[in-house]
């Protein structure tokens, strides 16, 4: 992927979009897929929903090698988790509630953003004098600068998340909302590839809602969608830092993970097959996952209506659901460039 490829990504990572709250984040990919889709809508739970016709006929049709074309489901989630707002002190302090997998070792001292713009600081209660005790969330507040509860003009249930703004430092890109914004940019760039090519199968490009606080607009929009087969793009862990898990053998910049089992779901193995043929028939570099926690939209897809064949395809990321999450952008031009080489080929199942 070329230097548009980092513009999109600084993009989408700088939106704001936490999980029920994605309209910003929403109406920056909704422009960047303008003119790259067949249609698009917004459906109840705020999925956005593009579809990219395939082949000449607009459902099923004949495939390049005979084979009937797919309806296949790619998903992305835009949300990213965050912090919502419980109560307001008279000083202005602002106590929250996690939205999603927020850590409290991954807090205190980090910035958030509200989305009016308002920016704070997680402050510990104590301090310094906290400093050897474990952080846990209720010991924790927004400082936005207040001294006073009329200072603050933000309300119980207004919800912010980790802000910091994109880095590129050669291969490596850092940002707080890389899971799963890279996941999203996949998606994106996939669309812009897929512009000028003749494909088979009726491609749905699915940005959902509300992944990280239980795969809920993956849910829905799977069962309106009712694919033949379902592809989440997410981030996953790795196990290259010091200490990290040894069990998981996921590296940053050794390409795409193809994933076999997490938590939530065991992957369809004749999926799994079909990317792997094409990633070795294309040369395209990938890795083989086993995460013994988390689970992405893939496994809501998987059980949506009587059983979807579905799997994931994650771009390694250190520092999940931190605020300075780490990705290679080899490996998501890695997934991309997998997304092709399936895409181009009979989905023969
Ligand atoms: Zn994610």
């Amino acid at each position: 992927m070329e230097n548009h490829v980092l513009e999109l990504t600084k993009r989408l990572t700088e939106a704001f979009g936490v999980s029920g709250y994605e309209d910003e984040i929403r109406s920056v990919i909704r422009e960047e897929i303008t003119g790259l889709v067949d249609e698009v809508r917004v459906d109840a739970l705020g999925n956005l929903v593009a579809l990219r016709r395939g082949g000449a006929s607009p459902r099923r049709r004949a495939g390049v090698a005979g084979q009937p074309g797919k309806r296949v489901m790619l998903a992305a989630h835009m949300d990213q988790i965050g912090l919502m707002v419980t109560h307001i002190d008279e000083k202005g302090c602002l106590r929250f509630a996690p939205v999603g997998g927020v850590l409290g070792l991954a807090c205190w001292g980090s910035q958030v953003r509200f989305a009016d713009g308002t920016v704070g600081t997680i402050g510990l209660d104590g301090g310094l004098n906290a400093r050897d005790k474990m952080p846990i969330l209720s010991s924790m507040y927004i400082d936005v600068g207040a001294t006073e509860r009329a200072d603050v003009a933000l309300h119980v249930g207004d919800v912010a998340a980790f802000w910091h703004a994109f880095a590129g430092q050669g291969n490596t890109w850092f940002a707080p909302s890389m899971d799963d914004r890279i996941g999203c940019a996949v998606l994106v760039q996939l669309l812009r590839e897929l512009a000028g090519r003749e494909i088979a199968h009726d491609v749905y490009a699915v940005f959902t809602t509300q992944e990280e606080v239980g795969t809920r607009g993956a849910t829905t929009s799977a069962y309106t969608i009712d694919p033949d087969v379902a592809i989440a793009l997410d981030v996953t862990p790795t196990g290259d830092a010091p200490h990290t898990n040894p069990a998981l053998e996921v590296y940053l910049g050794r390409g795409v993970a193809l994933k076999i089992m997490d938590k939530g779901m065991i992957s369809h193995i004749g999926l799994n097959q079909l990317l792997i043929a094409a990633a070795e028939a294309e040369g395209v570099p990938y890795q083989r996952e086993v995460l013994q926690l988390g689970s992405t939209d893939a496994r809501s897809m998987q059980m949506a209506r009587s059983g979807i064949p579905a799997t994931a395809l994650s771009v390694p990321s250190r520092h999940v659901h931190t605020p300075s999450q780490i990705v290679d952008r080899r490996d998501a031009e890695a997934a991309v460039a997998l997304l092709v080489a399936f895409l181009e080929r009979p989905i023969a199942l």
